[in-house]
């Protein structure tokens, strides 16, 4: 059983800005909420009962460590060595189950008997759906409904795990307008409630606390590496951004070794200039969305706009804060893949390797057709998520 450290290692200052980024701009009605959930965190976080327990969690019940796999096929066709490591592999499928055991830790410790979520793909619905069963929770997912329709196993799976979900149709009935009503509905019962984000994004400490529990990723691929091939770091590590917490966790450890190139890879939509986008940061501009100040795709007007991508995991008009510090600062590169690149790097890697990746993952997959390797390069992907919930919008697009 590894024991994960935790510790911080994020840009961030005490008021949880990452350079002009982050922040916490929340309603008065909030305000002792995130201040209180500051505090059980930095008191829980140095707890070793609370890290036992966590240790313990993602050990016997998530399946870590997962897998770093060398997919020799990948490895052939792009010309380096390519490692994926599989997080598709976890209990319910996706990154998402390592944050919300983390959080779901803490709520207990605070008392809380209410876990409630927003979720987009149904991921981090079905991940907090299943630890509020665990830790005898009441739970309830604020789901968009158009992604109620596009993700139905995930609606039935939370069902079956005796939360409650409730179908968003304000906006364009996708994760923003979900977050909005998980917010809402938080400030209505800010005591029983512990609001359970499912991303690196939110008003501080949301995005901090979501990139340390997820930094468990970067801490198993540098044991992994030091294991299979004698040093920790890779050249590339390449993740999927939609709020940035699979990337945060991926590339964690490895933020502060500068010769490890760090690549984001966001959803092109139909194209970043086709108006149906979920490139925020290629085309977004700074703005406040969701209680964090962070890069936001908006109209000429300064609204919001509404996001799109294939994948409902990917389609959020704005970004983590530490996302949008680190593009800036030039420490990620940024590679836009298409609906349509995304879909085919799915097939690919289903036909080569025997993976059906999440929707999600399948941009990060595509980026390797976007870039230049050289025979020595050591690669990560972190393959977020698994294919099975994205099975009807696969068989769709090759029909
Ligand atoms: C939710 C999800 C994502 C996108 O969220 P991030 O916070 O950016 O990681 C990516 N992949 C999978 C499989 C997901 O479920």
């Amino acid at each position: 059983m590894l024991h994960y450290p935790l510790d911080n290692l994020l840009p961030v200052d005490a008021a949880g800005y990452y350079g002009t980024y982050g922040g916490a701009f929340v309603p008065e009605a909030l305000r002792a909420n995130i201040e209180s959930l500051d505090f059980a965190f930095r008191r829980y976080v140095n707890d070793p009962d609370f890290r036992l327990e966590f240790d313990r969690l993602l050990h016997d019940y998530v399946g870590r460590p997962t897998p770093l796999y060398y997919a020799a096929k990948l490895s052939a066709k792009y010309r380096a060595t390519i490692y994926l490591k599989r997080e598709d592999l976890n209990h319910t499928g996706a990154h998402k189950i390592n944050n919300a055991i983390g959080q779901a830790l803490l709520a207990k410790r605070m008392g809380k008997s209410h876990l409630i979520a927003e979720t987009g793909a149904g991921q981090h619905g079905v991940a907090t759906a299943t630890v509020a069963a665990l830790l005898g929770m009441k739970c309830t997912v604020y789901m968009g409904a158009e992604d109620v329709r596009r993700q139905h196993p995930n609606v039935m799976r939370m069902c079956m795990l005796g939360a409650e979900v409730v179908a968003v149709s304000s906006g364009n009935a996708t994760l923003s307008n979900a977050v909005d009503a998980a917010l809402q509905a938080w400030c209505e019962n800010p005591d029983e409630m512990f609001y359970l984000i499912g991303s690196a994004v939110g008003p501080h400490p949301y995005p901090e606390i979501v990139a340390r529990f997820q930094s468990v990723i970067s801490y198993e691929i540098r044991k992994q590496l030091e294991a299979q091939l004698g040093r920790p770091t890779p050249d590339y590590v390449i993740a999927c951004i939609g709020g940035g917490s699979n990337a945060a966790g991926a590339f964690y450890h490895f933020i502060n070794d500068k010769e490890v190139k760090l690549v984001a890879v966001e959803a092109g939509g139909h194209g970043v200039d086709s108006g149906e986008t979920a490139a925020s940061l290629s085309v977004g501009k700074p703005m406040v969305l969701h209680g964090s100040r962070t890069m936001v795709l908006a109209d000429g007007m300064g609204n919001v706009s509404d996001a799109y991508s294939i994948s409902s995991g990917l389609d959020y008009p704005g970004i983590g804060p530490l996302q949008a510090y680190l593009a800036e600062q030039g420490r990620t590169e940024v590679i836009v893949a298409n609906d349509d690149e995304a879909l085919a790097a799915a097939r690919r890697l289903a036909e080569s390797e025997g993976i059906i990746p999440a929707l999600e993952s399948s941009h990060a997959l595509a980026a390797l057709e976007k870039m230049e390797f050289n025979s020595e390069d050591v690669v990560v992907v972190n393959l977020s998520g698994r294919g099975d919930k994205d099975m009807a919008t696969y068989l769709d697009s090759f029909s």
